[in-house]
């Protein structure tokens, strides 16, 4: 499959990206796992990323579409792919659009997360991540908590909280989506390419996607 994956913080996205990507082997490509993980590297990239991260503000488009024209020219996007958490930006969606265009690839359609914003912000608060960059499993510490260490279950690291799920991150991370991410949505509507999901279980809106692919 090739698709994006557009939502607000907190609809998901990650969750239904590597749900679909056990689907049918298409390579999960999230823009905010590729930058944590260069800031724990400590290379270029992440020491550009970091501030605007932990802030909750968009990092740069020129340096996203630098990390992404590499990435969907790696051999594994052959298989196809899911886009999580860009394009950010219209300026992003075009720059997309143009490089898509130049690699003769088309995506089958853009799924919408759509999630109410009290549920989006319930699930924020309570996000843990697994601090090992190998692995940044998601927890909740609500509906799927880590051991009652607080480490991680599958590797045993620390379970923290992430800089950007603070709560003035979190309202900042709203608004850049309210204000620069949203937009995308009327983007993708005109390209004929849209298709709402209500998302509220990860699992029935993942069966709700693929039954979509199918139907194409
Ligand atoms: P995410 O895990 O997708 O919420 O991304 C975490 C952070 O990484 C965001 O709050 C942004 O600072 C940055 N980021 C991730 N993807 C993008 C993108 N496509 N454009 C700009 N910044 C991004």
């Amino acid at each position: 499959m090739r698709i994006v994956l557009l939502g607000a913080p907190g609809a998901g996205k990650g969750t239904v990206a590597k749900l679909l990507s056990e689907f049918d082997g298409s390579v999960q490509i999230s823009t905010g796992d590729i930058l944590r993980a260069a800031v724990k590297d400590g290379t270029d990239l992440g020491r550009e990323a970091k501030d605007y991260m932990d802030r909750g503000d968009l990092v740069p488009d020129a340096l996203i579409m630098k990390i992404m024209e590499e990435r969907l020219q790696k051999p594994d996007c052959g298989k196809g792919f899911i886009l999580d958490g860009f394009p950010r930006t219209i300026l992003q969606a075009e720059a997309l659009k143009t490089l898509l265009e130049r690699l003769k690839i088309k995506l089958d359609f853009v799924v919408n997360l759509e999630v109410p914003k009290d549920v989006i912000l319930d699930r924020l608060t309570t996000r843990r991540t697994c601090s090992n960059p190998e692995c940044q499993e998601i927890y909740n510490i609500k509906s799927n908590p880590p051991t009652a260490a607080g480490t991680c279950k599958k590797c045993g690291s620390p379970v923290i909280q992430r800089d950007d799920e603070t709560v003035a991150a979190i309202n900042n991370r709203l608004e850049t989506y309210n204000e620069k991410t949203a937009p995308l949505i009327g983007f993708y509507e005109r390209e004929g390419l849209l298709k709402n999901f209500l998302s509220l279980q990860s699992k029935e809106t993942v069966a709700e996607i693929e039954k979509s692919l199918k139907n194409k």
